[in-house]
């Protein structure tokens, strides 16, 4: 399996990960270059602002993955704050709060010099989107694909989750980082090694997550990199992932659904 991409700045795309709520994951990303910035998924406005402070960056954009209040909420304060635009899909023009910007699959969306390509995912909400920065190998995936796991079908079926995992964020590179929504990676592998027992990869990621979940500090916000197990790879994901691992909707709708009350 292929050791976890640690280094947070590839390719001139510096990405660091904020701790907010309860186990989200909030995104500040900058251009090396430009010092041009975007936040992605921003449920808080406070430990944002701090962050940005911190890297000394100009943030024009705030992105949102989905509508859900936990990747969302903060959107209005911070366009306010800096003075940006706030981007979603199209069809959540209506839900997305602060929503200035709409975005729809096949559409590019630059950071300074970086460039990202829009994925139209829905299936954990029907307005689903990701940014991937093929470049700098990394997608922002939101509650679409989690370390080890997926999100719940709120608003899509198995056949679109299946679509959004196979045949949207399936055929990226092995070694695409995978930015999530929320640090669920622990839970999730406990699920996963009880769907596939036998499965080595999913032990073995089980004990080396284990390892970085020992020193948890007692509050997410404070949170640091060493108790973080997000990013992980696609590569990662094709070995453990039970979702990315089914090979029909059929199948993922009922692994799914056996998540669902595990
Ligand atoms: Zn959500
Ligand atoms: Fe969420």
């Amino acid at each position: 399996m292929a050791a976890w991409t640690r280094s947070l700045d590839v390719m001139g795309l510096r990405i660091e990960r904020v701790p907010t709520l309860q186990d989200n994951y909030t995104y500040v990303i900058a251009c090396d270059e430009t010092n041009d910035a975007a936040v992605i998924d921003a449920p808080e406005f406070e430990p944002v602002v701090k962050r940005v402070a911190g890297m000394g960056v100009n943030v024009s954009k705030i992105l949102s993955t989905h509508h859900h209040w936990d990747h969302s909420a903060a959107n209005p304060e911070l366009a306010a704050h800096f003075g940006a635009r706030v981007y979603g899909h199209v069809s959540d023009a209506d839900r997305i709060p602060g929503f200035t910007d709409a975005l729809e699959e096949g559409d590019t969306l630059t950071v300074g010099k970086q460039t990202s390509r829009i994925l139209f995912i829905p299936a954990h909400t029907r307005a689903h989107i990701a940014y991937v920065f093929d470049d700098a190998q990394a997608v922002f995936c939101g509650d679409t694909m989690f370390a080890a796991g997926c999100g719940r079908l709120f608003e899509g079926t198995p056949e679109m989750m299946f679509t959004a995992l196979h045949e949207k964020l399936g055929p990226l590179p092995d070694t695409m980082r995978i930015f999530c929504g929320h640090e669920y990676t622990e839970s999730n592998l406990v699920f996963a090694a009880h769907v596939e027992p036998d499965n080595a990869a999913i032990a073995e990621m089980q004990a080396r997550v284990a390892t970085i979940r020992a020193n948890k500090a007692a509050d997410w916000h404070d949170a640091t990199p060493e108790e973080m197990t997000v990013p992980s790879t696609l590569a990662d994901e094709r070995a453990t992932n039970p979702f990315l691992r089914a090979t029909n909707a059929e199948e993922l709708g009922r692994v799914r659904g056996m998540k669902d009350n595990f």
